[in-house]
């Protein structure tokens, strides 16, 4: 170990500004949709001076509602129409992890991103930031499969092309990114003081939302254990300076291990960029293979599948809403009526006004 250290050192790389710039421009992308939402809304509500199309890039934010879409084709074989963009998002960030495992918590992720800077802002305050105990770590890391598994047993086991599919068609449904964006806009003392904890956890304990509460990272957790690649230790090289290990968000154990399985392992590439020997961490298929996934390489990949699969929605004509913006406006004004309220969201549509044709936004429009 450690023979011939300064022909193996490696050169110092830019991974980790390369994903602070990928992060910043996707968190501005989500920050227009939100302003554009925003504008949208007040403007059908009656107060806004300036008439926007409704972006559907919205729809990133209504998991639930594309996980149904998403499942609705599958059972049915079409695109349910009312939040098509959602679908296409979920499955662009399903198709991300298969390729190289939880990549969107780490490179696109807002929320992760968000996190990621409490976690660092809270490092600078305390010093450091804290893990709780390995006995506490694991069932508190089961609470977001237990949420995922709740989810996929309503969803899944409790839902027939037909349930789903007034579900999909509810009120309820229709408005529920309006009502999501009401949440925020009249967030109680309540919601408030829940969201504070959880900042305040976030400083503390480095990633505490992703870790513990999201059931999509636990989604993308599962569906990245069929990821080909992995971070792979070349044992021989190693000069067990744990650096790796330190630098990892995740706080897994690199130095003492030979490949990565770990659920919780986001392709950051943290720990390839902190290790100082040449070839010992890499990203591969296995530990014998030639190829390694460059940092630059694991970008190019969620990019390339984010645009590749959203622009496809685009181009086919599956992106934008099929409710109107006429249909919208008349909701919005008349948002307090009960029929919108979650537990009415399965019954059958109130009207026949679902089938109105598209007409919200321009066909490029996030
Ligand atoms: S193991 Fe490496 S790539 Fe995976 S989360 Fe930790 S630092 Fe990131
Ligand atoms: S950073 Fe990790 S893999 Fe690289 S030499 Fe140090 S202990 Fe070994």
């Amino acid at each position: 170990m450690g023979n011939g250290l300064h022909e193996r050192k490696r050169t110092p790389g830019n991974s980790q500004q390369l994903r602070f710039w990928v992060q910043f421009v996707f968190i501005l992308l989500c920050l227009w949709i939100g302003v554009e939402f925003t504008l949208w809304y007040f403007w059908h509500e009656g107060s806004g001076a300036i008439a926007l199309l409704r972006p559907p890039g919205v729809e990133g934010f209504l998991p639930i509602s594309a996980l149904m879409t998403l499942y609705y084709f599958f059972l049915s074989g079409s695109i349910h129409p009312v939040h098509p963009a959602g679908a296409f998002i979920l499955l662009a960030i399903i198709l991300m992890s298969v390729l190289v495992k939880k990549s969107f918590c780490s490179w696109l992720c807002p929320i992760g991103t968000v996190s990621e800077n409490i976690g660092e802002f809270g490092r600078k305050i305390f010093g450091r930031n804290f893990g709780v105990w390995r006995w506490l770590d694991y069932p508190l890391r089961s609470l977001k499969y237990l949420m995922l598994a709740f989810l996929v047993w309503v969803v899944f086991f409790g839902m027939d092309a037909l349930s789903l599919q007034q579900f999909l068609d509810s009120p309820y449904n229709k408005v529920a990114d309006v009502k999501m964006f009401l949440f925020f806009k009249n967030i109680t003392q309540f919601s408030l003081v829940v969201i504070g904890i959880l900042v305040a956890l976030s400083m503390v304990i480095r990633n505490f939302w992703c870790r513990y509460l999201c059931p999509y990272g636990a989604l993308l957790g599962i569906t990245g254990l069929l990821s080909p690649f992995r971070i792979t230790r070349n044992a021989e090289n190693c000069i067990d300076c744990a650096k790796c290990a330190k630098a990892c968000p995740n706080r897994i154990a690199v130095d003492r291990l030979n490949v990565v399985m770990s659920d919780e392992c986001t392709s950051c590439m943290a720990c390839v960029e902190a290790c100082p020997v040449r070839d010992t961490l890499q990203l591969k298929a296995s530990r014998k293979s030639r190829f390694a996934f460059k940092p630059a390489w694991v970008a190019a990949s969620v990019i390339g599948i984010f645009l590749l699969v959203t622009g496809f929605a685009m181009l086919t004509g599956n992106w934008h809403s099929s409710v109107t913006e006429q249909e919208f406006s008349r909701r919005i004004k008349d948002i307090d009526n009960p029929i919108y309220q979650h537990n009415q969201g399965s019954a059958p549509p109130e009207d026949a006004t679902s089938g109105e044709a598209t007409t919200s936004g321009s066909a490029g429009s996030y």
